[in-house]
This record gives C-alpha cells, sequence and structure tokens, in this order.
C-alpha cells in the first residue's frame, strides 16, 4: 500500500511542476532577463574548424624542443638542431606565417624582442622575443580596437634556472600557445572591422617578462586594446577529480592600474566588482550561453589563483581589461616539475596528462569571445547617471558609439549583490533613457547593438551631477 502512495504523490508534484513552470516562464521573460544573446552562423561555423588533433600536434611539437626555458639556447645551432626557446620561437612564426599564407597574407606576424637582466630569475642579459600576428581590422573607424588573445611559450622544470634539463611545458604553458595558434588559425578565415592579435609570449616563468614589455609597448604605443584573453593552463589535466565541462575564468576586482580618485569613487559606490576586466568576464559568460563550446565559463572574481600570478596582470597594470583562463582543476605534481617517477607517482608537464579535446572546446570560447568583440560596434562613450537631483527614477546619457556600426543601445542592470546582469532594456538608436529604478538599488550599464545583434562590452556609467 505504501510503496503505490509515493509515485502518487510525485505524479501529483510533477503536475503542479509543469502547471506552474510556464506562468513563471512568462514573468522572467517579462522583467527583461539575459538569456544569451543571437549566435552568429558564421561564429559558428568557425568553431566548428577548431581542432583537437591539431591542437594536439602543436603542442607535442612545442615539447619536441625539449626546453622552452627563457634562458635556454637560441643560437642559429641550437634552432636548427630543435633545441631550446629559440628553436621553439622560429617553430611559432612559421606557424603564424603558414596560416597567414593560406588567408591571402591577411596576418602580419611580428616579433617584439629585447634584452632583460640581469635581474631575479634572469642572471645574465638574455634577449626575450615575443611572437605575434595581428589580423587587421577592415574597417579604417574600427580598426584601431584591438582585442587581444595570449598563452605564454616559454617553460620550465623543477628549477626556473636550469637551462639545459627537459622542460616539456605541455599544459603550462603548451596549451595556450596552441589555443592562441588554433584561434589564429581559424579566425583568419574570416574577416572583421576590429584588430585582433594572437600573442604568445616568453618570459612568464622568469617573472611576467614578456608580457610587461609587450603591455608597456601597449600603451606607449596608446593602443586601444579592448580585452585580453590569457590562456595558461587550459590542458585540462587528466586526474580523476577534474571537471571537464567548466574552465575557470579570473578577473579583478578594483584594478591595479586604479587611481586614487577613482578607488575614493569605488569605495563611495560600492563599484569593486564592475572594472573593465569584469565586464570581459561577464561577456565570456554570455559567450558561454550563446555558443556550443563544450565547456562552461566558471567567473572566479579573484586575479588569480593563490601564490600564482600569470600575463594578463601586465595588462591589467597597464590600465587594460584582461582576464586569465586556467582548467578547475590543476595537477601541480604535472607542473613545474623535472620529468620523473617517485614512488610510483609520475612527476612532469608532459602530453599523456593533456586532454586535447579540452583545450578545443577553451579555444572555441575563445574565440566565440574574440570574434564576437570584433564584430561587435564601440562601447558607448561618455556613459553617465544623472545624480543631481534625488529621485527614483534612473537617467542615463552616453555619446553615440564611434565608428558607425551601432544600430541601437541596450542599458543592463542588475541587484548589487548579483554577479553578473540580470535585466536588459533595447533602446533604439537613442542617447539617453530613464528608468523607473531606483539608481540606489541597482547596477547600470550600457552597450552598443549592431544590426546583426552583436553587442559591444558594456560601460558603466560613472555619475553626474
Ligand atoms: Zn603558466
Amino acid at each position: 500500500m505504501f510503496r503505490y502512495n509515493i509515485p502518487a504523490i510525485f505524479v501529483l508534484f510533477i503536475t503542479l511542476l509543469a502547471t506552474t513552470a510556464p506562468t513563471q516562464l512568462a514573468q522572467w521573460k517579462t522583467e527583461n532577463s539575459i538569456t544569451g544573446l543571437p549566435a552568429d552562423p558564421r561564429i559558428v561555423a568557425a568553431l566548428k574548424q577548431i581542432s583537437a588533433q591539431r591542437i594536439q600536434a602543436n603542442i607535442e611539437r612545442l615539447v619536441s624542443f625539449q626546453t622552452r626555458s627563457t634562458l635556454s639556447a637560441q643560437d642559429p645551432n641550437s634552432i636548427a638542431a630543435g633545441r631550446g626557446i629559440g628553436a621553439a620561437r622560429e617553430w611559432i612564426k612559421s606557424e603564424f606565417e603558414r596560416y597567414s599564407r593560406d588567408c591571402g597574407g591577411c596576418l602580419e606576424v611580428k616579433t617584439d624582442s629585447f634584452v632583460e637582466g640581469p635581474v631575479d630569475r634572469i642572471p645574465k642579459p638574455t634577449e626575450i622575443t615575443n611572437v605575434y600576428a595581428v589580423l587587421k581590422g577592415t574597417d579604417p573607424e574600427n580598426a584601431r580596437r584591438i582585442v587581444l588573445i595570449s598563452g605564454h611559450y616559454d617553460s620550465r622544470n623543477s628549477d626556473t634556472l636550469d637551462t639545459t634539463g627537459r622542460a616539456p611545458g605541455a599544459n603550462d604553458d603548451g596549451s595556450g600557445t596552441a589555443v592562441s595558434l588554433e584561434c589564429a588559425r581559424v579566425l583568419s578565415k574570416l574577416r572583421f572591422p576590429a584588430t585582433i592579435i594572437f600573442l604568445t609570449v616568453a618570459g612568464e616563468e622568469q617573472g611576467l617578462n614578456g608580457s610587461r614589455h609587450f603591455a608597456e609597448m601597449a600603451r606607449s604605443a596608446g593602443w586601444d586594446i579592448e580585452a585580453v584573453l590569457n590562456n595558461d593552463i587550459v590542458g585540462g589535466d587528466r586526474n580523476p577529480q577534474q571537471d571537464a565541462s567548466v574552465v575557470r575564468v579570473f578577473s579583478e576586482g578594483v584594478p591595479a592600474a586604479a587611481t586614487e580618485a577613482e578607488l575614493r569613487l569605488l569605495r563611495n559606490l560600492g563599484g569593486e566588482s564592475d572594472s573593465v576586466s569584469r565586464q570581459v568576464a561577464r561577456y565570456i559568460a554570455e559567450m558561454g550561453r550563446t555558443y556550443d563550446t563544450g565547456v562552461k565559463p566558471m567567473l572566479v572574481f579573484r586575479l588569480d589563483r593563490y601564490l600564482r600570478g600569470g600575463d594578463h596582470y601586465s595588462f591589467n597594470q597597464q590600465g587594460y581589461a584582461a582576464v586569465r583562463f586556467t582548467e578547475y582543476r590543476e595537477n601541480y605534481n604535472h607542473q613545474h616539475q623535472n620529468v620523473r617517477t617517485e614512488n610510483g607517482i609520475e612527476y612532469g608537464d608532459v602530453p599523456k596528462f593533456v586532454n586535447f579535446d579540452y583545450v578545443a572546446n577553451v579555444a572555441r570560447l575563445n574565440a566565440a569571445t574574440l570574434a564576437s568583440l570584433a564584430l561587435a560596434p564601440v562601447p558607448p562613450g561618455s556613459v553617465r547617471l544623472l545624480t543631481k537631483e534625488l529621485e527614483n527614477d534612473s537617467t542615463l546619457t552616453w555619446e553615440p558609439s564611434p565608428g558607425g556600426r551601432a544600430t541601437g543601445y541596450e542599458v543592463l542592470w542588475r541587484a548589487t549583490t548579483s554577479p553578473e546582469w540580470e535585466h536588459v532594456e533595447a533602446l533604439g538608436n537613442l542617447t539617453r533613457a530613464t528608468l523607473p529604478h531606483s539608481k540606489d538599488n541597482v547596477i547600470f550599464a550600457v552597450r552598443a547593438v549592431d544590426e546583426a545583434g552583436h553587442r559591444s562590452l558594456p560601460v558603466v556609467p560613472l555619475p553626474e551631477r
């Protein structure tokens, strides 16, 4: 008797759920909740081109150089012998050049070389070379905007100063280098109004030397970098606790480059979770809902993991929006370790621990983000929240998105306690909006939209009295 009652209760419960769910959904929709963006068929097609086999081949090639220590050999003989960081650098360059030949010379392949040291972890003057490929934007007014992806091609073993010992660096950071390369190969088949830079840096393991030099160069040249996606340890190490459906996205809250006056404003207004880097992280989360990449971003609201740093920070220090992608669960036996077996435990960052399908999925999420941003209109300028009067409505104003691509604007908002944008109000081609929500209770932002539905990064308003 008892046995039959339980299913009956379940049936009733399920019936109740089925009858109440549509009403709840309807209410949810009328509140303009964020549900993901329209997928661009060109981006969907590009993501299908990303190949786990190519990524595997590229990581294995990087490992074949034995060591990519920044302090390892880069003389012509070692390059010819395929050993050391110089050989790795030349191979990456030739790979970018090959992609460029396949797209009618669409990529400009460049190097950024400089001499560093002696400094901590670089005992003598050492040439460090970043290698990058530029896919120039096709629209003169938008081409000055840059979205950038980076991975570090240098590696290390147990000893940061070991210049000759084996340092395969398959995951750290062959994986991130392979993501930059594969995004370059696939996205170079398309054209974008804005510019995309595919970067691989050296010197990361010695102290972020390569990325620091590059970010400083970008800042002093006045480059308008809208977002930096740094991929470091995205190999999806095959360990039992790994979750291959998730990739972490780290973003700074309070900007490293904020001035005293800006910090005062953040403190007064509760702006500590609205850095430009965090807007990029939220944009990536939206990409995860829009495109089927096979991996979901897990936003982590901190600069980086405990005791660790990465190349995104070099860009943050120059005031650029930059985030870090890293696998869900790292295996410290497979990073910064000499390759060996001890008490039955295998140490070392070798390819057999890398999940190449996972790296391909991470590359898809990166490619979707790069492509969407490069197709999007310029974010609206001078976004302001009018605070002259005490009132319960909120009025926002902004300057039109330059570059002529925006056909409308959207106001986003969320509760001050919410991690992601919750609501959206679509507006026409306006530069002012009044919403019946108190600015004291929510955080607002404005973004530009083009005809095809590409969205710019949102801009959080400054108060104007
Ligand atoms: Zn690394």
